[in-house]
This record gives structure tokens, sequence and C-alpha cells, in this order.
């Protein structure tokens, strides 16, 4: 182990590593013993030469090493069964009825560079919804890897031998297309790492991921068509999981206003909670079209219904009226769950102007006694700046609000104080008290 580079940090650098973070920036280097190549384990120390950890090396990325782990570990096949398997066993304590959730979140995990989610099925029937659409049959999930580390991507092999081994998987898709490739030098990647025997009968060998496409998955026991080699995220927006469930609480007897709904998690759960009607809002016609066919799938299409809009637009002319004419509120609950409207620091004045005119357009549109569900999972605006704007907006309508739940994200994408950048999605449930 002592025969791994050694990489020395100046003066004062070694706190943060101490305290579990995994970065270290090219800044922070004080020298190294040999020239490590891009992608290997190095050990790090300070510069006293106390042993700090290993991580991996990458002289393209700003971020120059990205620590593993606090002790003298081997990196092998072993190694990331062990780490995937601890990270599995977070997710059994906190969500133990979950059949779709993320097995592991990079940072949130320790494991910076690598992502992987586990979509299944989970009833004892395997029948699909549709005959053109797979199911993950019982006890076989499917996964989808993520990869924006070198380190990680060099050791693909090892990953999905050990991913096999843990999950014995129908198959494992890899959906490397995220933007922070570039930054380790690395190109996008994407297609099918391993399909089982029973996934390949019938089928093509050398099959591409778009047969994957779309596949139905189990979420909360509803079912969702999503399109696991191209859709948002890995396919579904599984940070929400529990959010669904909680906010569907607000829904019995309610007319629900659903904005943002890409594949209609916020609103098909509501629906199922005994929502009187849920309306769909969402600019991409395939998002739409692929939620009714969910709400279809779950017996829910009565009392859905949808529309293919840019909430802004609909916003405005839903709430457009003459001089000394009042917008009639309609809504018992809404749902704002938007992209992020900041990439960086230098767009949050737009991103909270943004913010504010969906607040305020959605705060008329409310009943008294209604509830306000709303989401920003922007990094770079925290708890307290997302409230403000919402207040701002409860003020120029002259609404009063009685907060009533705070939400964070699922627990399988784990919050590390230590690590600030885990921490990104926040919520609230907000009363319309006047
Ligand atoms: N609530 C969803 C996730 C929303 S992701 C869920 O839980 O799964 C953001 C969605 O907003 C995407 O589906 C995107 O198509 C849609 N979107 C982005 N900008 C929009 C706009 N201005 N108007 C309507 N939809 C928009």
């Amino acid at each position: 182990m002592d025969s791994l580079p050694t990489v020395l940090l100046k003066p004062g650098k070694a706190d943060r590593i101490v305290a579990g973070h995994p970065w270290i920036y090219d800044g922070e280097i004080l020298r190294l013993t040999q020239q490590p190549a891009d992608g290997d384990l190095v050990q790090v120390k300070d510069h006293r030469q106390r042993f700090l950890g290993v991580g991996f090396f990458n002289s393209k990325s700003k971020i120059r090493i990205r620590v593993l782990s606090p002790e003298r570990v081997e990196v092998n096949g072993q190694f990331f069964e062990e780490r995937i398997r601890a990270a599995l066993a977070v997710r059994q304590r906190h969500l133990p009825d979950a059949t779709s959730f993320r097995v592991v979140n990079a940072e949130g995990d320790f494991l910076s560079g690598l992502i992987v989610d586990k979509y299944g099925w989970g009833e004892a029937t395997d029948e699909p919804a549709r005959e053109d659409v797979r199911p993950t049959r019982s006890g076989k999930d499917i996964l989808v890897v993520q990869i924006s580390s070198l380190g990680m991507d060099q050791r693909k092999a090892m990953i999905v031998g050990a991913l096999q081994k843990i999950f014995s998987p129908r198959a494992i898709l890899e959906r490397s297309d995220v933007a922070s490739r570039k930054f380790e030098g690395l190109a996008e990647a994407g297609g099918v790492l391993l399909e089982s025997n029973t996934a390949n009968a019938g089928t093509e060998s050398g099959e591409q991921a778009k047969a994957w496409t779309p596949t139905i998955v189990n979420l909360n026991g509803l079912k969702f068509e999503t399109d696991l080699a191209g859709g948002h995220k890995t396919g579904l927006y599984l940070d929400q999981q529990v959010n669904y469930l909680a906010v569907s609480q607000f829904a019995k007897g309610a007319q629900v206003l659903d904005c943002f709904s890409f594949l209609g998690g916020f609103g098909l759960h509501a629906a199922r909670a005994g929502a009187a009607h849920v309306h769909f809002l969402d600019q991409s016609a395939e998002a739409i079209e692929a939620s009714k066919r969910n709400a279809a799938a779950n017996g829910l299409a009565e009392k859905c219904s949808f529309e293919a809009v840019n909430v802004f637009d609909w916003f405005k002319t839903q709430t457009a009226v003459k001089p000394h004419e009042k917008v009639i509120p309609k809504f018992d609950l809404i749902i704002l769950d938007p992209p992020s409207f900041t990439r960086n620091r230098a767009s949050v004045p737009d991103a909270l102007r943004g913010y504010k005119e969906i607040h305020l357009r959605a705060l008329k549109l409310l009943k008294t006694g209604g509830t306000l569900a709303t989401f920003c999972c922007s990094h770079h605006v925290n708890a307290a700046t997302f409230q403000d704007v919402i207040l701002s907006a409860a003020y120029d309508t002259r609404r009063v609000l009685r907060r009533v739940a705070t939400y964070s994200q699922s627990p399988d994408h784990p919050v590390i104080p230590m690590i600030p950048e885990t921490e990104y999605l926040k919520g609230f449930a907000l009363e319309v008290v006047r």
C-alpha cells in the first residue's frame, strides 16, 4: 500500500477531508511523491505526512482527488461489493417498503462519481400493463448506473460485477450522459452493460438500451411507464418518493393542480389518495402523453385531465382578469415541482423571480384553507431563501400562510451535512389561512 503514489496537502487543507468531505482541489496540493496516472488510486497525507485516506487521482479535473476511504483499502470487486451492500442497508433501514430507489448516491454514500438506481416491479405477477411495455419482473430489477468520474469509469467492470452479485438484475443500463463528465475528460456514455439470460430470451443479442423503453416501474405501488434509456434523471424522480406520499395526504376530496407534472408522480399519488380531480400540466407533450397512459394503467384516468403547456403561460391565462375583478380560486391543493431554475450562483436572482412568479399565480388560484405543496431542487437556493420568496408572493397576494410540513429529498439521497453539495431538495406544505 505504501507503494501508492502519495499526495501531500498544504497546511490547513486536511481538516475538511478528516471531517468527511471527499474533494481535494488542485490548489490544495503541496506536492506529489510521484506522478500518478489519471484514474489511479493515491494515498493522501497532510503536510506532516499523517495519513488521511485513499482516493482517485485525475489531473484533468479541478477536483484533483476524490477520497474514497479514510482507511488503506484496496479498491477491487470486494471493495465495491461491501460499499454497495452498506449503501443498500441504509435504504432497507429508511425505505423498507420501497421497490424502486437509488442504491448509491455518489458523495451521499462516499462513492464520488457513482450513482446506481434500482427500478423494480416487486409484485407477484409480472404481467405488463400493455404488450409493448416491459415490466421489471418480480425479484428482477433493472439497474441504471451513472458514472461521472474517471476513477469510477475505469472500474466500471468491477462495479457491474458487484451489482450482478448483489442484485442478479434483469439488466444493467448505463446513463452516463451528464455534462459533468467533460470536466473529468470523459465523453458521454450509455447502453446496456449487462442483460440476464431471461431478459435475452426472445430478443436479439446486442440489443440496445432503447429496447428497455418504456419500462413499467413500481413506485409506492403505482405503475409508471418510464424511459430508463433516455428520460429525465435515470427515468424517474426517485428523490420525491416519500414526498409523493406525504403530499397525497392533503388530497382527499380535493381539486388538485399538479404543475411540472412530468410522468404524473404527485398527481397520480393524489388521485389514488382520493382527490376529486387532478389536472396535470407539463410543457413536454411526450411527458403528458406518458402520464395519461400512467393514469389509465393505474385505473385513475377518470378523475384526471392533462394539458401540455408552459406553466407560466397557463397561470397567466388563468389569473388574467379585468380591472376590479377578482380571480376565482379553484383549487384545494396545488403542487409546484419545477426544474431547477439555476445552474449556478450567478443566475440565482433570475431564478428567484421565476419562483416568485409561479407562487404569486398559484396563491391566486388556491382556495382559502387549501394547500400549496412547493419544491425547489436548486442547490443554490436554500430553504430560508426559498421561503422568503414564497412569503413575498403571499404578501403581494395578501394571503397568510400556515406552514404544515417541510420536505427534503428521500432518504435514498442521503444528506451528509459535512458535504453541503449532497443537499439540494427542499419543500413546504403551506395552508392558506386567509
Ligand atoms: N414533478 C415531477 C418532476 C418535475 S421535473 C415528478 O415528480 O416526477 C420538471 C418538469 O417540468 C419536466 O417534466 C419538464 O418538462 C417540465 N417543465 C420545465 N419547464 C416547464 C414550464 N415552463 N412549463 C411546464 N413544464 C415545464
